[in-house]
């Protein structure tokens, strides 16, 4: 039986700002995603620890995840086997960060010089370089392929994977009364060379605003100092768990 909850049986893999990955020593196909407490925002600027923060990601990723799997699109999440932890497929992140944008917010609208909150006349799908050093600077798809981060076939492979995650966060979020304006997604390479959606989902890599009241629920209550970011993902977890026991 693998040791999934031995410390012993684990080797820290990679540490980021939100989370630990341990490999398994007894199972390298499989890694443990820890979710830590921290939060930061402006490439590591700002920095600060928030209490049960971990434990509501885990929650939230092991949610959609899931969710996204049920629905037939590969994601790396196995089992949550903890309060902050998930099990998960070792996979090779590919360097690009896949940016949807439903509402215009952000970096779109530093870019561009618009309003946040304009309604756009179509969605986006931006990719940019996974390389905090360079600021994840947005890039083409033909400089994708030019650099050989992807070949084109995955690349639209995982095109076609963010719009059906799109369609389905979109309406799901929508059903608990939030809009979902952006979000960002990541993937990675199993051994045999199938692409996987990996890393997390949760309100840190997605602008979720209220239909109501148009206020933000996740992390931009923390980047901005616009509210309480506890209270605001404990808020998206009441509807969500609320919309869980209605499928
Ligand atoms: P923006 O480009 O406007 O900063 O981000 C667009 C969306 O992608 C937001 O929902 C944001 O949370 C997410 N996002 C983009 N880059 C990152 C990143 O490096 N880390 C996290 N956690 N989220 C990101």
């Amino acid at each position: 039986m693998i040791q999934i909850h031995d410390p012993e049986n684990r080797e820290l893999l990679y540490e980021g700002k939100a989370k630990k990955v341990y490999i398994l020593k007894d199972d390298s196909s499989r890694v443990v995603m820890y979710f830590k407490n921290d939060a930061t925002a402006f490439n590591n600027q700002k920095k600060d620890e928030f209490e049960g923060k971990g434990e509501l990601n885990c929650w939230f990723s092991t949610l959609l995840l899931k969710a996204i799997d049920d629905l037939g699109i590969p994601t790396h999440f196995l089992e949550r086997i903890s309060d902050r932890e998930i099990l998960a497929l070792r996979v090779e992140i590919v360097p690009l960060e896949v940016i949807v944008r439903n509402v215009a917010a952000g970096t779109f609208c530093k870019r561009y010089g618009v309003e946040s909150g304009m309604a756009l006349k179509n969605h986006i799908i931006e990719f940019c370089v996974k390389d905090d050093d360079l600021g994840d600077p947005p890039i083409a798809r033909q400089s994708i392929t030019a650099l050989d981060l992807m070949p084109l076939h995955e690349l639209r492979y995982i095109t076609e994977m963010t719009e059906d995650v799109n369609k389905y966060l979109r309406a799901i979020f929508y059903s608990i009364g939030l809009t979902l304006v952006d979000f960002k997604l990541e993937f990675g390479r199993a051994p045999d060379g199938k692409i996987y959606l990996a890393d997390e989902i949760t309100p840190d890599t997605m602008r979720l605003w209220d239909h109501k009241t148009n206020e933000s629920l996740d992390k931009d209550l923390y980047r901005f100092e616009k509210g309480d970011l506890l209270a605001g993902y404990r808020e998206v977890k009441r509807r969500l768990a609320r919309w869980q026991d209605t499928i």
